[in-house]
């Protein structure tokens, strides 16, 4: 198995996964069901949503949270100010990059399984 850094890439631009077209995963809250140039579904069955899950967290929890823990470990902030700012990047944060974490989940499964891309040979209705 070989990660195809160009379908990564494709995706983590906002472009189709297996067409290319711009603007398929475009928007930074949602994405698009199915891509309206291929016709390649984007939302694929129940439980592959997971993984966008995972991205979502991981960006969240250790990407943004530790910056408040060094935040308040240099004590540029106070024990409040750290808990009202964890608790809106917690609320908040997993809504805005929920587009976002859709991309690179794409990406990820498709730069790992480039095979289940439908030009590959995948049925486009599951
Ligand atoms: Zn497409």
């Amino acid at each position: 198995m070989r990660f195809r850094f160009d379908v990564f890439r494709r995706c983590a631009r906002g472009a189709c996964p297996d067409c290319g077209a711009l603007g398929q995963l475009a928007g930074i809250v949602t994405i698009r069901d199915c891509c309206t140039a291929c016709g390649m579904v984007l939302r694929r069955r129940e439980g592959f949503f997971l993984g966008a899950m995972v991205w979502n967290y991981g960006l969240t929890a250790f990407g943004l949270l530790p910056m408040l823990l060094v935040l308040r470990a240099y004590a540029w902030i106070g024990f409040a100010a750290a808990v009202w700012l964890a608790v809106a990047v917690i609320l908040i944060v997993p809504w805005l990059i929920h587009g976002v974490a859709w991309r690179l989940w794409l990406a990820t499964y498709y730069g790992f399984l480039p095979e289940q891309l439908p030009s590959l040979g995948r049925p486009l209705d599951d």
